[in-house]
């Protein structure tokens, strides 16, 4: 079974152009919102995120949305924690296959470090 964990120098869900994300209000309260939209960057990425480094700046502080964590994702999802395994490997497979492609170097990492198999 595949278990999801953060892949170390992807960064795909830091890419937070809202042109990709047309659900965000569904979400994410109206606060979180105006933080979310604060920190869009020109080019579409998050202002706290360090491109060479691919690692997020403020990460022991980040927002609460950028947080993989049992009751966030209850919260902004209604997904309960025994969903959350599933759900968490298929958003990340979603964001990756937008930023980076469907057959990228990042989704083939992310794909063997969770031990995802695909049917
Ligand atoms: S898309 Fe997933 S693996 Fe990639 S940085 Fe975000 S949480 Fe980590
Ligand atoms: S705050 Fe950090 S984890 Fe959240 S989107 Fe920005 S760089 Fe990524």
């Amino acid at each position: 079974m595949a278990i999801w964990q953060c892949v170390k120098k992807c960064g795909a869900c830091c890419h937070l152009d809202p042109e990709y994300r047309p659900d965000l209000h569904e979400y994410l309260n109206p606060d979180e919102l105006e933080l979310y939209f604060s920190m869009v960057g020109e080019d579409g990425w998050c202002i706290n995120y360090d491109n060479d480094r691919r690692e997020c700046r403020i990460y022991p502080d980040r927002p609460r949305f950028c947080r993989v964590e049992p009751d966030v994702f209850e919260d902004m999802y209604s997904i309960n924690s025994e969903d959350l395994n599933d759900f968490a490997i298929e958003c990340c497979q979603q964001q990756i296959e937008g930023v980076y492609g469907d057959r990228s170097l990042e989704m083939l990492r992310f794909n063997q470090t969770v031990g995802y198999i695909a049917r």
